[in-house]
């Protein structure tokens, strides 16, 4: 490849590298391939997801040039949209809960976003993120509420641009994509467009230890039993963007095993990665596994390790943590 320029800053948006991972690969004799999506502007999937949704609130006529856009975020959705806010003229005021890493706040405090920080509380609780973004959108004149688990922009980002990136980098030639939910807008989106491509193609969720989803797909019930450390993913209820989301199987997997594969990643492939890319690359492996040597796979890396420095990269932190 020749050396790109792009129009725009949003212009950086997707189109992101399909990395082939050697040691999942040779593990398990498949090829183990991830997209990169920590290449975004906003180094995670999220800027995906926030370009969509902001493109899709201006074409509906909904949100008005100087106009704000407010959610609730796990941290990469509100990075995603305050570098899309800040690249269009807009004022964004995002809700996270004060579990988050120290790094996802110093970003969006840098990006300029006003930073609203909750206490963790279940989403039956109105102090939720979530619930608070929709308040605060609700009593800001020409703000719009960006909605990202119930808004089905989300998911059209991946249809069109996730789904159809990893058809056209493979070739056509894909026996099988993983990856884990936290709007789930990833793997509903990427799982529908592959599917509307080849039928064929087995669409796997990888649930965090004890998130509810994994009994949802195996057996109908949704029920959080855990929590898992990995920030971003782990849903509990059937957001919009799920529904219909063609999931043939599903594996549940443990912080301390994701969390092998974000350092077998950073040791021997150089890759500095957050918990839900490993926890993702470790479903992968179990997808592997399933269908049998020679298969083809592909998973996302969702966002860079370098979010985690004071976390998950932190041998004390991991110590606290239990992770090894
Ligand atoms: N990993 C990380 C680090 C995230 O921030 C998110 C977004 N919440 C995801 C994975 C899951 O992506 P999605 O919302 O598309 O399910």
């Amino acid at each position: 490849m020749g050396m790109v320029t792009t129009p725009d800053t949003l212009a950086l948006i997707g189109n992101t590298p399909l990395v082939r991972l050697r040691g999942p690969s040779e593990e398990t004799g498949c090829d183990i391939f991830a997209k990169c999506e920590f290449t975004n502007p906003g180094a995670s999937v999220k800027d995906r997801a926030a370009l969509f949704i902001v493109e899709d609130a201006e074409e509906r006529g909904t949100l008005r040039p100087g106009g704000t856009i407010v959610d609730g975020t796990a941290g990469n959705t509100g990075i995603g949209l305050a570098l899309v806010a800040n690249a269009k003229g807009y004022r964004t005021i995002i809700v996270m809960p004060e579990t988050q890493s120290r790094e996802k706040m110093d970003t969006l405090r840098a990006l300029g976003a006003e930073l609203v920080l909750v206490p963790a509380a279940p989403y039956s609780s109105p102090c939720h993120f979530v619930h608070t973004s929709r308040r605060i959108a609700e009593e800001t004149p020409g703000a719009i509420w960006a909605d990202q688990f119930d808004n089905t922009a989300n998911r059209r980002a991946h249809i069109m641009g996730t789904a159809e990136e990893i058809w056209a980098q493979m070739e056509g030639r894909i026996d099988g994509f993983t990856c884990a939910a936290g709007t789930g807008g990833t793997i509903a989106g990427v799982g529908l467009g592959l599917k509307a491509k080849d039928e064929g193609v087995c669409i796997a969720l990888t649930d965090p230890d004890g998130a509810a989803l994994y009994d949802y797909y195996a057996h109908g019930e949704l029920k959080a039993t855990g929590s898992s450390v990995a920030e971003g993913i782990g849903q509990g209820r059937i957001t919009a963007n799920l529904e219909g989301a063609p999931i043939d199987t599903q594996f549940r997997v443990s912080d301390v095993e994701g969390y092998g594969w974000v350092r077998r990643l950073l040791d021997e492939e150089g890759l500095c990665l957050g918990l839900s890319s490993g926890i993702n690359v470790a479903g992968a492996v179990r997808l592997a596994r399933q269908l049998g040597p020679g298969k083809r796979i592909a998973t996302i890396l969702c966002d860079t390790g370098f979010r985690y420095l004071s976390t998950l990269h932190d041998p004390a932190w991991r110590a606290a943590k239990r992770l090894g």
